[in-house]
């Protein structure tokens, strides 16, 4: 999709800061918003009127597509703040890309790269005073593309909205997670849309969570749709089993979103010359390794909370423990990847994105 490049963007500033109000040591992940927000709008076959504006509230008709039949994607990515107050990215164009990809397979016209870019530089250029130093802090970025026609018929839209918002958030840290392997619900289907990063596949795993909430467990991990024996992923996390000392992780597919963390983590483990075996984890071989005292850890990896070490599983009516460990995989990857993020190490693959 062609920029329409007469289209310069254009810029409405706010009258105040909202920033003084807010306590950056008191944050609720995903409610506190910054200053500004970008958008940009789809008319006549073309992507057009880039602005950043102050954030609020928007007028959307009540029979625009996205609110009838779900046309709506978006991505998750973290701007940080180094010692020196310089702002970095991590991978943005990985974001970029997937955010394309995911529109595509819900017939969403995909974004220019240069309005991506430049709405999102700029846009954290405003704000960069939300953007706090240390390890854990960082501003959570969201863009996502809904469908805005006012129109009810059942095919794609012709009018969207493009638009990034970003969110400050302290470390993210989830606690200990039990979770559940999955048994009879699904979060993705071969040819489905598990791959792409569409709001749907979350308002879809929201029943089954309830109800492993209520039995104790924050999360499922889904299982493959057939035979629910292959352990995909977590659902906001791609997962990892460390067998002995080797790392185990599924290949993606187009039931697995292909999370950036994932394959970050695997390329830092082959750095750091811990082994990693990427094919299919099935439960059977996983129950077994725990029982037989093989299984030493269990981690997710995104965005969001970049490693969330997992303490115990269910599958049928077994349970099983992970015991505590020190030196885990899972502290000395997320630690790489965090000096990496935050510019205190070197950056051997080119990942960080200066602001
Ligand atoms: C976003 C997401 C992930 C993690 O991806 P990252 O790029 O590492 O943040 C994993 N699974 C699903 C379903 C996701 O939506």
């Amino acid at each position: 999709m062609k920029a329409n490049t007469a289209d310069k963007l254009s810029i409405k500033h706010i009258v105040n800061s909202k920033i003084t109000s807010v306590d950056f040591n008191n944050l609720d992940f995903g409610k506190t918003f910054t200053d500004y927000m970008f958008e940009c709008d789809y008319v006549d076959g073309q992507w057009k009127n880039p602005t950043i504006k102050p954030y609020g509230p928007m007028i959307i008709d009540p029979s625009a597509r996205v609110f009838h039949y779900g046309q709506a994607v978006f991505e998750g990515m973290k701007a940080f703040k180094d010692d020196h107050g310089e702002v970095w990215l991590f991978r943005p164009e990985q974001n970029f890309e997937r955010i394309n990809l995911s529109s595509k397979r819900l017939a969403i016209p995909e974004f220019p790269k240069e309005f991506f870019f430049e709405g999102l530089t700029t846009l954290l250029k405003l704000d960069k005073d939300w953007i706090k130093p240390g390890f854990g802090n960082a501003l959570y970025i969201r863009p996502f593309v809904i469908a805005t026609e006012p129109a009810i018929a059942a095919s794609p839209a012709e009018q969207y909205k493009f638009m990034i918002i970003c969110s400050p958030a302290k470390a993210y840290y989830t606690g200990e997670i039990r979770v559940l392997f999955a048994e009879k619900y699904s979060r993705s289907a071969h040819g489905g849309v598990g791959f792409a990063k569409a709001a749907g596949n979350y308002g879809a795993q929201f029943y089954p969570t309830n109800l492993a909430n209520q039995a104790g467990f924050q999360q499922i991990i889904w299982t493959d749709a057939i035979q629910h024996e292959y352990l995909e992923e977590a659902g906001t996390m791609n997962i990892f089993f460390r067998v002995g000392d080797k790392l185990l992780t599924a290949p993606t597919n187009d039931r697995i979103l292909d999370g950036i963390t994932r394959k970050s983590i695997l390329q830092i483990a082959q750095d750091i010359g811990v082994s990693c075996e990427v094919r299919p984890v099935s439960v059977t071989e996983i129950k077994a390794a725990a029982q037989e005292g093989k299984l030493k850890e269990m981690f997710g990896t995104g965005t969001a909370a970049v490693i969330s070490t997992i303490s115990a599983f269910k599958h049928a009516d077994d349970l099983y423990e992970l015991p505590e460990l020190e030196n885990s995989y899972a502290s000395k990857l997320k630690n790489t990847l965090l000096n990496i993020q935050y510019n205190v190490s070197p950056d051997p693959h080119g990942w960080r994105y200066k602001i």
